[in-house]
């Protein structure tokens, strides 16, 4: 192997496999050094996304929703069901099957393209040099033209909970329960809370949820979270908002978990509890003394928009730097700065992000909330239309929620598209595009949308907007 390379990714994760594979198509000579360690001991490229988030809640997600649907759906299709049940066993095992398909996935599509993946750690020495680690211990210093740090994040830890990977978890253990808790506790209903308190309240756990925010997904336009904390009621997942945990300990009934809220002290004993309080940067044993590579108070790797860390020649993408911790930003990141680094265009429109929660219904959104628009000065106009005026949402029993978009009341420009409803993760890059391309209302209104479809929502909220749906009454 060389000890010398274009460009040395430090980390494999979405951020930093496409960077790779970028800078490979891009004719440049590439390392991609990845330390991820599964719970089996095996190493895997692919980072949290593919090994511990994205991909195995979608799986586990989509399992339980399966099995939600065929008790409370089926009938009302006339399909008769009896006797559902579900194996635990078989959903991790199929999960499990997933990941790892995925990962030595990338691993192929790293070898394929020419990347030389490195398995171990990369530290970053001052002269663009990398010290890597390898899985035996053995050490080697490589040479590089140019560093990608790519070392994502980690679960952030509350103080006063101790993790014991078995009862009290984060978001990576509360993934491979072998069985239902009866009773369980999610601290956060953050997107990772909501989504794996979807997860086990479906297939049958008790839960609650504690969130020391007093407004619930302060993130996502009003009118969405709101209806979103409707149907996360109808499902059974008890969100306590105002309630912020201190503390929690093994009990002779299990584990105490306390916390405050407007009327005092409070505690409740559950089987398992999940702290989703959110994610922090990680940069454990990743910058030697003098790189001039900074981290900002919280921890990020300091970059400037084009992700160029203070020091030449070395760049930082995903979760280790500013902005959402998003698989696609992280990879959008990766891929511009392959490309910058070969000398091209390479830009990420930060504007244009789109953010989804994998619950049901599904909650979807890009630009700015109503909310948010207002705030910053501008005067707007608003257009919904709800699913249950969908022909396809009826014909797929899934009419709960609506579409909801957020233009200029002057210029017309889209300033945000809002969804909660089926499919709506896949709704919202219609919405993307039409932002990318600073598309007006008017643009959507005037683009055919085939019937019966659920975009067809999009369109009409469009032309809700200005006052001109044809399928629901215009107010
Ligand atoms: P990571 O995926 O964390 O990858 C970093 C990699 O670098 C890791 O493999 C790590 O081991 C390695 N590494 C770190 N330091 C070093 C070093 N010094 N040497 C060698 N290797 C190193 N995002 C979405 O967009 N959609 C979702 O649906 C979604 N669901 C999620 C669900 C859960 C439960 C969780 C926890 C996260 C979810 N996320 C989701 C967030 C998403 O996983 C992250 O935004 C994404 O993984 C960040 O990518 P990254 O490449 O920056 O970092
Ligand atoms: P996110 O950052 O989207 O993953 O969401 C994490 C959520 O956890 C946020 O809404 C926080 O307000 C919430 N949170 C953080 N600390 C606590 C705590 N001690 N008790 C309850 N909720 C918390």
């Amino acid at each position: 192997m060389s000890d010398s390379f274009d460009v040395i990714v430090i980390g494999g994760g979405p951020a930093g496999y496409p960077a790779a594979l970028r800078a490979a198509q891009n004719k440049l000579s590439v390392a991609c050094i990845d330390e991820w360690k599964n719970r089996d001991g095996t190493n895997a490229f692919g980072g949290t996304c593919l090994n511990a988030g994205c991909i195995p809640s979608k799986a586990l997600l989509e399992s339980s929703e399966l099995y939600h649907r065929a008790q409370h759906e089926f009938a009302a299709h006339g399909v008769k069901v009896q006797g559902v049940g579900i194996d635990i066993g078989q959903m991790q095992k199929r999960k499990a099957t997933i990941v790892k398909g995925m990962t030595q996935g990338i691993l192929g599509l790293l070898k394929a393209a020419g990347v030389t993946p490195l398995t171990g750690h990369g530290k970053l020495l001052p002269g663009r040099k990398v010290e890597f680690t390898g899985t035996d211990g053995s050490k080697k210093t490589l040479q590089a033209k140019n560093v990608v740090i790519a070392s994502g994040s980690e679960p952030m830890p509350l103080r006063g909970v101790e993790f014991d990977g078995k009862a009290v978890v984060d978001s990576w253990g509360a993934l491979e329960f072998e069985a239902v808790p009866k009773r369980l506790c999610v601290i956060g209903a953050g997107v990772i809370g909501l989504e794996l308190g979807s997860v086990w309240r479906r297939l049958g756990a008790e839960t609650v949820v504690l969130e020391a925010l007093e407004q619930f997904l302060p993130m996502a336009d009003g009118a969405l979270a709101k209806e979103a904390m409707r149907h996360f009621k109808k499902l059974g997942l008890d969100i306590k908002l105002g309630a912020k945990v201190s503390e929690a300990k093994a009990g002779k009934d299990g584990i105490q978990v306390s916390y405050a809220d407007a009327s005092g002290t409070q505690s409740l004993t559950v089987d398992r509890l999940i702290v989703a309080i959110g994610r922090r940067p990680f940069t454990k044993d990743l910058l030697a003394e003098g790189t001039g590579v900074v981290l900002d108070a919280k921890g990020f790797v300091e970059v400037d928009d084009h992700c160029k860390t203070g020091t030449d020649g070395v760049w930082a993408v995903g979760d280790c730097v500013r902005g959402p911790m998003l698989a696609h930003k992280g990879k959008e990141e990766g891929v511009a700065v392959a490309d910058l680094i070969a000398g091209q265009y390479g830009h990420v429109n930060y504007k244009v992000i789109p953010s989804v929660i994998y619950t049901a219904p599904e909650i979807a959104w890009v630009g700015q909330t109503e909310e948010q628009a207002k705030a910053a000065g501008r005067t707007v106009k608003t257009g919904s239309f709800p699913f249950a005026a969908s022909g396809r949402a009826k014909a797929m029993e899934a009419g709960a929620g609506f579409c909801k978009i957020v233009s200029d009341a002057g210029s017309d420009e889209i300033l945000g598209i809002h969804i909660i409803g089926p499919m709506a993760g896949e709704l919202i890059a219609e919405a993307v595009l039409a932002m990318e391309y600073s598309a007006s209302s008017e643009d959507l209104q005037r683009t055919i949308h085939a019937h019966p479809t659920l975009s067809e929502a999009v369109h009409e909220a469009a032309l809700a907007a200005d006052k001109r749906a044809i399928d629901i009454p215009n107010r």
